[in-house]
C-alpha cells in the first residue's frame, strides 16, 4: 500500500500550489516531458493521442462545412511577412529567423512561420482569378513558432501544434458568416467533446488579432479561475487582399478584392482539459477525448479465469476504447496510475466476482463505485460514459459560474480581482486607456465582449462615463 500511496502524493495538490500541481499532472500522466531544445516540449504518446483525437473531430467538423485541407511552406521571406504592417508589428518580436542555408548566408532572411495569413495571401495573390475560384476554403495542420520568453507545457512553448483554416470569399458578408461559423464550430466542439463551457464574443482593438478587422473568441474558466483563450477566429475584411493584391473578376466583369477569414485552436486545449477537470489524483479525461476510454483491471489476475474474462470483457465492449491492464503491478498500483491517466471508467473484476457473474465499475470523475452484471455489461458501460461526459459539463458550468462576479466601480473590480479568481463582467465605454488603467490597477485584461450583451450597469466600470459593451474580464493564462 505504501508504494500505491506514493504515485499520488508525488502531486501537490491543486489548492496549495495550483501551478505545481498542473506540472505534477503533465509529467506523471506522462504527457510531455522537457527536452534539451530550451522553451519547446516533447509531447509523448499519451498526450499526442489526446490531440489526435481532437484533430480528429475537428477535421471531420471542419469537412462538414466544406474546408479542405492543404501545406504551405514554414519558411516566411522577410519581404513577404512586412507586407501587412500591422501583422509585421504584431509578429516580429516573437518570429524565429533563419539567415544561413548551410554554410552560406541568405540573401534574404526568412523567418519560421509564427502564423501563416502572409503565405496563403501570397498563393491566393496567384491562385485566384475570378468568382469561380471562390470561396476558398483551406485549413492546414502543422506546427508554428513563436519565440516565447517563458513557457509552460502546452500552455506557451516555442513550437506548438495547431490548425491554421484561411479562406476568401467574394463578398463581406460571405466572409462574416464564415468567420462566425468557425467560431461556433470552436464553442460547440469545446462544449460537446471536450465538455469544457466557454464564453463567446469579441475581442477589444486592443486585442484583437495583427491584422484582422475582428476576432471572435471563446475564453474558458480554468479551476484556478484564471481564463484561457480557446480558439480564435478572425475577419480581416479586405486589408490583407488589398496588401497583397488578391483580386477576382466578379460576374459584373468588374475587379474586386476578395475578403478573407483565418481561425485556429492549438495545443493549448490539452492544457484547458487538464485544468478545467482536473483534481488532486490527476487528469479527468471527458470520454469522448480519452484515448483510452475503458481500463479493465483483474484482481489476483494469477487466479484461475480471471484474465481469460479481462480478456473476454475487453471483445464485449470492443465499440470502445479498452485496455487490459495486465501487467504485474498490484490492483492499487494500476488504480492510482489509471486514474493518474484519467481513464474515465474502470471494471475491476476478480475470482468472487467470476462466482457472482458481476464486475465492479468505477467512475473516475467522481469515485463512485457500482456493481454490474456481467449480461449487462456494455449497456451499463454505454450509459455511464455518457453519463459522466452529461456531468463533467455541468460540473465545469456550475464551477465557472459560481466563479463569475459582477463589479460597477473601479473598487469593487479591484476588489474582486485582488480576492476572488474568475471572470468579472463589468461595463466598458469602449476607449482603450480605460482598458489600459484596468490592466495597471487591477491587473486585468478584457477577455471578450460577450455575444449575449447584458446591461450590468449604465457607466464604465473605469471612468464613469457612459458604457457601451459589458465585457469579460480577467486573468489569463
Ligand atoms: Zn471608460
Amino acid at each position: 500500500m505504501a508504494k500505491d500511496k506514493k504515485l499520488v502524493e508525488a502531486i501537490t495538490s491543486m489548492d496549495v500550489d495550483f501551478a505545481q500541481w498542473y506540472t505534477d499532472v503533465v509529467k506523471k500522466a506522462e504527457l510531455v516531458d522537457y527536452s534539451s531544445v530550451k522553451g519547446c516540449m516533447v509531447i509523448k504518446p499519451a498526450g499526442y493521442a489526446i490531440w489526435e483525437n481532437i484533430q480528429k473531430e475537428l477535421d471531420k467538423r471542419f469537412k462538414e462545412t466544406g474546408v479542405q485541407n492543404v501545406y504551405m511552406p514554414m519558411f516566411i521571406p522577410e519581404s513577404l511577412l512586412q507586407k501587412e504592417k500591422d501583422h509585421v508589428e504584431g509578429f516580429a518580436p516573437e518570429v524565429a529567423w533563419v539567415t544561413h542555408g548551410g554554410l552560406e548566408p541568405l540573401q534574404e532572411r526568412m523567418c519560421v512561420r509564427p502564423t501563416s495569413e502572409t503565405l496563403f495571401c501570397d498563393f491566393y495573390a496567384r491562385d485566384i482569378q475570378s468568382y469561380r475560384d471562390l470561396p476558398k476554403l483551406y485549413n492546414q495542420w502543422c506546427s508554428v513558432v513563436r519565440w516565447e520568453k517563458t513557457t509552460r507545457p502546452f500552455l506557451r512553448s516555442r513550437e506548438f501544434l495547431w490548425q491554421e483554416g484561411h479562406t476568401a470569399h467574394a463578398t463581406a458578408e460571405e466572409a462574416e458568416e464564415r468567420t462566425e461559423l468557425m467560431l461556433n464550430l470552436y464553442a460547440d466542439f469545446c462544449e460537446e467533446v471536450l465538455v469544457m463551457p466557454v464564453v463567446r464574443g469579441r475581442k477589444t482593438d486592443k486585442e484583437k488579432f495583427a491584422g484582422a478587422e475582428a476576432t471572435y473568441t471563446i475564453e474558458a474558466l480554468m479551476h484556478d479561475g484564471k481564463a484561457l483563450q480557446s480558439g480564435t477566429s478572425h475577419n480581416f475584411g479586405d486589408g490583407f487582399a488589398k496588401a497583397f493584391g488578391i483580386q477576382f473578376s466578379d460576374k459584373d466583369n468588374k475587379l474586386k478584392y476578395v475578403h478573407q477569414t483565418s481561425w485556429g485552436m492549438t495545443t493549448r486545449l490539452i492544457g484547458a482539459i487538464i485544468m478545467v477537470h482536473g483534481d488532486d489524483n490527476g487528469l479527468v479525461l471527458p470520454p469522448r477525448i480519452a484515448p483510452t476510454q475503458v481500463v479493465i483491471v483483474p484482481i489476483r489476475q494469477q487466479a484461475e479465469g480471471v484474465l481469460d474474462k479481462a480478456y473476454q470483457l475487453k471483445d464485449v465492449l470492443s465499440g470502445f476504447s479498452v485496455k487490459v491492464d495486465d501487467s504485474d503491478k498490484s490492483p492499487g498500483w494500476k488504480f492510482s496510475e489509471s486514474e493518474m491517466r484519467g481513464i474515465p471508467v474502470r471494471v475491476e473484476i476478480g475470482p468472487k466476482d467470476l462466482e457472482n457473474n458481476q464486475a465492479v465499475l468505477v467512475r473516475r470523475d467522481t469515485h463512485e463505485k457500482m456493481t454490474v452484471s456481467l449480461d449487462e455489461i456494455k449497456e451499463k458501460v454505454t450509459e455511464l460514459l455518457d453519463t459522466i461526459q452529461r456531468d463533467m459539463f455541468e460540473r465545469a458550468k456550475a464551477h465557472r459560474d459560481a466563479h463569475t462576479y459582477t463589479a460597477s466601480n473601479l473598487d469593487e473590480m479591484k476588489d474582486l480581482a485582488d480576492n476572488k479568481p474568475g471572470f468579472i463582467r463589468a461595463m466598458w465605454c469602449g476607449c482603450q486607456e480605460c482598458e489600459d488603467k484596468l490592466k495597471e490597477i487591477a491587473g486585468v485584461t478584457s477577455r471578450c465582449m460577450p455575444f449575449n450583451q447584458e446591461q450590468v450597469a449604465d457607466t464604465c466600470v473605469c471612468c464613469g462615463k457612459p458604457a457601451t459593451k459589458m465585457v469579460y474580464w480577467g486573468k489569463a493564462y
